[in-house]
């Protein structure tokens, strides 16, 4: 048995990100023009991205009103309307003293204008307006590049690119952007026992969910489920299971990975040259889990206890998954919250322990055991409590949040 450390140290180093992909804006398709970019949406950049142009590119104006300049816009001041600057086309106005410039949000500056009145505070008659407040310069103006300036990083490598992300890009004219390779899943759920949601179940039966599970958590990383199976506990369907399997970049198999005479899985990948790197890790729950690989593919074998099938992904699968999709940050989000109780460890395995983050307060919730599922679906997020440790209520402990 290894720590969840050398685990994870040694998944990660036997994996490589996968080659980068281009996501393009589809010409045919110019009215959502940013829909392909969206494609890249929860996926990892694969280079640095620059600014090409400061945000805004010109200074403009933020309101409807009338463009000024403040030395001259007392409340009561009398101007007179001398042009239109519509937004949308540079009519390169000029703007001399006693003057104003009808303008719109969004519109360029006239030169010599510094400042602009919103319509609301002036009073129009014909080609005057009288100003009803004092201006002060640079109202109402947004300044070329004091949002972003041109050439400022805003995308790093192995950032997750974000939904405001890629309307960046598409509001710096990027037409395509390179995002970290897809990864391929498949998942087979192995156990005799196992019957399909919908079916009709017999005594000793029970209906399949981690399939589901899996699939969400992979999902939920970014990465595309090609292949969702069952397979009873016997070598030939699973082997035929398994070859079918390990066709795809990575393989969760459920269940099977521990000591009975049925748990062949191990057994199985073996025959089919598989490399097992890890068998038995020093985490609760989740013991059995087994990592290995077959040619590219790389192999999560993961307990069939739902809880620990959980655990097991989100500790050692999801940061794999996000490697492999080229992220840089691997861990779940982690916040800070309230222990509402006291929690000991007696064992010798860390434990994460299921519990729901409310208010800044956590709480365990459900039972503590590894089959326990309804108490994980009450669950939010999860504290680990190291081998030895002993929390008490009202201490603020760091939590991996796994549901927001
Ligand atoms: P195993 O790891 O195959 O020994 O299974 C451990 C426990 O998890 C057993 O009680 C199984 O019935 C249960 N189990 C295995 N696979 C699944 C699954 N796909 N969905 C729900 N429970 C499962
Ligand atoms: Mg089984």
């Amino acid at each position: 048995m290894i720590s969840e450390e050398e685990a994870r140290a040694k998944i990660l180093e036997n994996l490589r990100p996968l080659p980068a992909r281009r996501v393009r804006i589809d010409s045919r398709a110019p009215i959502v023009s940013g829909l392909s970019i969206l494609q890249a949406l929860d996926c990892f950049a694969a280079q640095d991205y620059f600014a090409r142009l400061p945000l805004p590119n010109f200074d403009n104006s933020a309101m409807d009103g009338y463009a000024v300049i403040a030395s001259d816009c007392r409340s009561g001041a009398r101007l007179r309307v001398v042009a239109e600057q519509p937004a949308g086309v540079d009519r390169q106005l000029c703007l001399s003293p006693g003057e104003t410039i009808r303008i719109f949000t969004g519109a360029p500056m006239p030169l010599g204008a510094d400042a602009v009145v919103m319509q609301e505070d002036v009073a129009r008659g014909g080609d005057q307006i009288v100003v009803s407040v004092d201006v002060d310069p640079g109202e109402f103006v947004r300044k070329r590049g004091c949002d972003l300036a041109e050439g400022q990083k805003i995308l790093a490598k192995g950032e997750r690119i974000r939904l405001a992300t890629t309307a960046l890009l598409a509001s710096q004219g990027f037409a395509e952007v390179t995002i970290g390779g897809e990864v391929d899943v498949a998942i087979i759920s192995t156990g005799d026992e196992l019957v399909k949601p919908g079916d009709k179940i017999k005594q000793g039966q029970i209906y399949e969910s981690n399939s589901l599970l899996l699939q969400g958590l992979a999902q939920r990383c970014g990465a595309s489920v090609r292949s969702v199976e069952y397979c009873p506990d016997d070598r030939d369907s699973l082997t035929e299971a398994l070859k079918r399997g390990i066709q795809h970049d990575v393989l969760i198999i459920s269940g099977g990975v521990s000591v009975g005479e049925h748990d062949i899985v191990q057994s199985t990948l073996r025959s089919l040259g598989a490399k097992i790197d890890i068998w038995r890790v020093a985490i609760k729950p989740g013991k059995p889990f087994l990592f290995g690989r077959v040619d590219k593919c790389a192999v999560f074998g993961s307990p069939g206890n739902p809880v620990s099938a959980f655990i097991t992904f989100l500790q050692f699968v999801r940061p794999a998954i996000l490697k492999m999709m080229g992220a840089i940050n691997l861990d779940l989000p982690a916040a800070p919250a309230r222990l509402l109780v006291d929690l000991t460890n007696d064992g010798d395995r860390p434990h994460y322990v299921r519990g729901k983050l409310e208010d800044g307060k956590f709480t365990p919730v459900g039972r503590q055991e590894s089959h326990a599922l309804f108490g994980l679906s009450q669950s939010n997020a999860l504290l680990r409590v190291a081998v030895g440790e002993s929390l008490k209520a009202g201490e603020i402990v760091d939590l991996q949040i796994w549901d927001s």
